[in-house]
């Protein structure tokens, strides 16, 4: 008898399930990142218990219709592309078709949705991966999804969780990021019945910065925009008075989505290096356009990661925007000059 077994799809399905969700934040990034690829323009996260009792996620992008539903929740089953070659330029934040089957064979899952072409929609439950009711039902346009009891059936992934009100900390910050990367979506994070953020999604980067981190840095930003051949740098840095005591702040999007780069890092340091202190790190919102057959991003399952081709050009754009923005500008704390 051979020692070796190919594994059970529930069992896959758990495995794959650990690599992509680790924690409630994770849950809600996949469930969120599927909204704004379904064109959705306001998107409600509420959670309970830091995400392990419950998330509830609503958008009124696209929907899906029966069909979709069940195709949705299979491993691997995407919409966003057809074959490795599109990997090649993806324009989606999700593309790997993990998410919902991850999701779903780790928790009590809900989804209702419908798309504006149907009249009616639909309402889909699985228990652990298992599918429990798919039928129609009278609902709005778009998609809400329910998950409760992350990690029931992996009790080893449950204990490792953080406290509740860690949990919904590492979640808030995922979500004041989501805002700033995609200042035309409304978002609203509602944390055990109370509402955290809301934005209001008219597309203006600074009051989204506003809402966030409040009126003593909004007053201190400088604008960015530089146009270069292979990278287009936007947004707002701070002025090196309001440098932090930790890199928490340098908050940058490629193409619209939040990832950490060491290449980026170094051009941000270094452009603001003749204005700060040692240990001293700016404040930084930027976006970043970049061709799609420019950037890996197929690095890691979370996507946090990014491979450049030309490595070496997005550091000098970046460090040429920032330098340029910081160069025509006097650092002395501003003191109102009397009109
Ligand atoms: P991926 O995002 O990588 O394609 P997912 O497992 O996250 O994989 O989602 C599977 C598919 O389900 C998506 O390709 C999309 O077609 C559909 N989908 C998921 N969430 C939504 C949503 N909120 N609105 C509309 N369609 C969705
Ligand atoms: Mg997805």
């Amino acid at each position: 008898m051979s020692k070796i077994h190919v594994l059970n799809q529930d069992t896959i399905n758990k495995i794959a399930a650990g690599e992509v969700i680790e924690r409630p934040m994770a849950v809600v990034k996949e469930l969120t990142e599927n909204a704004i690829d379904a064109d959705a323009n306001a998107i409600t996260v509420e959670v309970k218990d830091g995400g392990k009792a419950l998330i509830r996620m609503t958008d009124n992008g696209v929907g899906m219709n029966e069909e979709d539903v069940r195709l949705a929740f299979t491993p691997h089953a995407t919409s966003k592309i057809d074959d490795a070659e599109d990997l090649l330029r993806v324009s989606t934040l999700g593309f790997r078709g993990e998410a919902l089957a991850s999701i779903s064979s780790v928790s009590q899952l809900e989804m209702v949705t419908k798309t504006r072409n149907e009249l009616m929609g639909c309402r889909y439950e699985a228990d652990g991966g298992k599918e429990r009711t798919l039928e129609a039902v009278g609902c709005p346009d778009g998609t809400t999804i329910l998950v409760r009891n992350l990690f029931f059936n992996t009790p080893a992934r449950l204990k490792f969780l953080k406290s509740s009100p860690t949990e919904a900390g590492y979640i808030n910050t995922l979500i004041e990021r989501l805002a700033l990367s995609h200042p035309d979506i409304s978002f609203r994070f509602i944390n055990q019945n109370q509402t955290k953020l809301h934005t209001s999604g008219n597309g203006n980067l600074k009051d989204v910065i506003y809402h966030i981190y409040g009126k003593d840095i909004t007053s201190n930003l400088l604008e960015v925009d530089a146009s270069e051949v292979s990278c287009q740098v936007k947004g707002f840095i701070g002025k090196p008075i309001i440098s932090r005591g930790n890199r928490n702040y340098m908050n940058y999007f490629i193409n619209g989505r939040y990832i950490k780069s060491s290449t980026i890092h170094k051009a941000i340091e270094d452009a603001y290096q003749p204005y700060t202190m040692q240990h001293r790190y700016p404040f930084t919102v930027l976006h970043f356009t970049v061709a799609p057959e420019l950037v890996d991003i197929n690095v890691h399952p979370q996507k946090m990661e990014i491979r450049f081709s030309d490595a070496q050009g997005i550091y000098q754009s970046v460090y040429h925007a920032i330098s340029e923005a910081l160069k025509h500008r006097e650092f002395i704390p501003e003191v109102s000059l009397a009109s």
